[in-house]
């Protein structure tokens, strides 16, 4: 089957019961292009209540057949849409492209294959997860079973539009639960294409469904819905906790919340300087900086200090003549999402030049159309100061120096934030004793902000709630069952 969507033919109805469908919600989202401020289209939906409401029953229809299919057919499914995602990577990356500014080479790639291989994971699970039994040693013989939830949702973010949905559809679906998505305002055209794929794969009408639309009305639909068992949010903490209250006042539907991050990279004396230079620099850029588990905070001891601020300034300096149009190949580094988060970034700049910090490299816009800007770098940063605690969530870090390693872990976990965190030492027993200190739900020791599937990838403190990634993502879209069976009867 022909893949029928590109730039010049987005798709722009939802995606209910397998096929692409007109809103009856009215509304639209209005939606532009970062590299020149362009409008790219007026025209693509948000889902009203009416719109929810027909997609939780297609769900709902599905749901039986869905859950109790053999392993291997499930399996087979999952597997080929992996596949086809995979193939049509670089279809799938222009559509995001053009409302994320993401280019392909650095970022597009890497984040449709992430979707795959998420399918691919997880398809693999399927089977695997039978629950445990006991013998009857006290006249009861108990099974414990794991569960489908049953109608499930997620409510994605705009910085990685298509590889959030594998994180979150993949492991539900393997889980034998009907998923509806519902991507970001800011960027829907990848997400809305799955379904086209979902549907050539053999996804049975209703299992997986993809509705656009805005927060305010289709997001919060969605998560105080009475029949919609889970809701999975990537996004901010703000959006997060209000998920949170939406489930809990509506039918307590699960939660899971993967939120924002300030992670802090521990540069220790000992460590090799050309890695955690490249490391960071090439951390706090990756998509322009929107990254949730960014390397944000860096913290460099006193005395490898002034080599490593030599070579880090080089870095985000070459760092800048990598900015460029998303649509050339060469480009590595794009413009911010949109004019919204480029005044959110630039203003962050402007206030921490205000006696927040020292301005290393970077702070300005680049061009005057689209919203290019340069990787940042503050220096001397005040400990208090708005740059240093919030997330900034553009290619701007904020550098300290540091004497020793209680000062530095105690800054480090002084933030309401726990996503991800760094350590650069060659010290084996050191790195691994920080690692330990973190409070973040991940560590990197001599690299930072990587991410397995494998693995549970999630936040500590308001970083987040649950897990995605490895068999705890798994369970993270299943209930526990115990059945205990009288032997004495
Ligand atoms: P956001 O919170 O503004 O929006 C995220 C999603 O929530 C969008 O789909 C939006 O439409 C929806 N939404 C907004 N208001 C809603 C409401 N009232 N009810 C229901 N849904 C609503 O976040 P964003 O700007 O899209 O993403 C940036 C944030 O996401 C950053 O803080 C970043 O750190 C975080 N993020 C976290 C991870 C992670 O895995 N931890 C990954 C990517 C992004």
């Amino acid at each position: 089957m022909a893949f029928p969507f590109s730039k010049s033919k987005l798709p722009e109805q939802l995606f209910i019961n397998n096929e692409y469908v007109n809103a009856k919600g009215t509304k639209k989202l209005t939606l532009i292009n970062p590299r020149d401020g362009s409008l790219v289209s007026k025209n693509c939906p948000i889902a009203d209540e009416q719109d929810v409401n027909i997609a939780v029953a297609a769900a709902e229809k599905a749901l039986p057949a869905w859950k109790k299919m053999a392993d291997t057919e499930r399996r087979n499914i999952l597997a080929k849409f992996a596949d086809l995602i995979e193939k049509h990577s670089e279809e799938l990356s222009e559509l995001t492209r053009i409302t994320l500014g993401a280019p392909y080479g650095a970022f597009g790639k890497f984040e449709v294959g992430l979707c795959a291989e998420a399918f691919r994971y997880y398809s693999g699970w399927i089977g695997k997860l039978g629950g445990e039994s006991w013998p009857a040693q006290d006249g009861f013989m108990k099974i414990v079973r794991v569960e489908p939830l049953g109608v499930t949702a997620g409510i994605a973010p705009w910085n990685g539009p298509v590889g959030t949905v594998g994180l979150k559809a993949a492991p539900s679906l393997a889980a034998g639960n009907c998923f509806i998505l519902k991507p970001s305002e800011k960027t829907p055209y990848g997400s809305l294409a799955l379904g086209h794929l979902a549907k050539e794969a053999g996804l049975p009408p209703g299992v997986f469904q993809v509705l656009s639309g805005d927060g305010p009305t289709t997001g919060a639909l969605l998560a105080s819905h009475m029949r919609i068992r889970k809701i999975s949010f990537t996004g901010s903490i703000p959006t997060g906790k209000k998920i949170q209250e939406m489930a809990a006042k509506s039918n307590l539907k699960r939660v899971t919340l993967e939120l924002g991050g300030k992670s802090p990279a521990v540069i220790f004396d000992d460590a090799n300087l050309e890695n955690a230079v490249s490391w960071t620099a090439n951390n706090i850029t990756a998509n322009t900086g929107q990254v949730c588990f960014a390397a944000s905070r860096v913290y460099v001891q006193e005395g490898i200090y002034d080599k490593f601020i030599a070579g880090y300034k080089q870095a985000m300096e070459d760092k800048r003549n990598a900015v460029g149009d998303p649509e050339k190949k060469e480009t590595t580094i794009g413009p911010l999402v949109d004019e919204a988060q480029f005044k959110r970034v630039s203003g962050f700049i402007e206030r921490g030049q205000k006696g927040q910090g020292k301005l290393l490299v970077g702070g300005q816009r680049i061009g005057d159309t689209g919203f290019f800007i340069e990787p940042t770098v503050f220096v001397d940063v005040e400990e208090n100061s708005e740059i240093h605690n919030e997330e900034i969530f553009g290619p701007v870090s904020v550098v300290r120096k540091f004497k020793t390693e209680e000062e530095v872990m105690k800054i480090s976990n002084d933030v309401e934030f726990g996503l991800m965190a760094g350590v650069f030492s060659q010290d084996i027993n050191k790195a691994l004793r920080v690692a330990a200190e973190f409070e973040a739900g991940m560590v990197g020791v001599n690299c930072i902000s990587a991410m397995f599937l494998g693995q549970p990838f999630g936040g500590y403190k308001q970083s987040g709630l649950g897990r995605e990634g490895g068999k705890e993502g798994m369970l993270a879209w299943m209930d526990h069952k115990t059945v205990f069976i009288n032997t004495t009867y």
